[in-house]
């Protein structure tokens, strides 16, 4: 086991190259959180995937989802592994369940006061376009509600 520091390298944001999440990216850059949802079986599906794991229908359908939930799970990192987060270590990736997706969980940073985050905490999501980048992220904020 290496016990370097591992070099931060810049993160593929974007479509991949077999196209199977691009409607997620072009949600992204209507400024919508699109998820998979299947047009037989109705159950939301995230990850993306190419069949429904639950009846096997192919190619799920994609639906805009208000992009509000609660963290599921968090987690502070205070080394920057990717580039996009070189400036921002210590930093807190949060797992969100959204209640408007069959409380599918999708991962982001937690941008804005991110001190004494609990799970249950009440959050908005925000799709920004960071200087110089071509794909807008998704990023998470505390809402209102959320304990100090
Ligand atoms: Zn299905």
């Amino acid at each position: 086991m290496s016990t370097e520091t591992p070099t931060m390298r810049e993160f593929p944001w974007g479509p991949a190259a077999d196209g199977l999440d691009q409607p997620y990216w072009d949600g992204m850059l209507a400024g919508e959180l699109r998820l998979q949802r299947c047009g037989n079986c109705r159950v939301w599906i995230w990850g993306p995937q190419w069949i429904c794991g639950q009846c096997h229908t192919f190619d799920p359908e994609w639906e805009a989802v208000e992009a509000v939930g609660t963290v599921y799970s968090w987690a502070r990192s205070h080394y920057p592994f990717i580039t996009e987060l070189a400036d921002r270590a210590p930093y807190v990736t949060v797992l969100v369940e959204l209640p408007g997706a069959g409380n599918r969980r999708v991962l982001g940073i937690l941008t804005g006061d991110d001190t004494n985050v609990r799970i249950g905490d009440p959050v908005v999501g925000h799709i920004e376009l960071d200087e110089g980048a071509t794909w807008p992220l998704l990023r998470w904020r505390r809402s209102e509600g959320a304990h100090a």
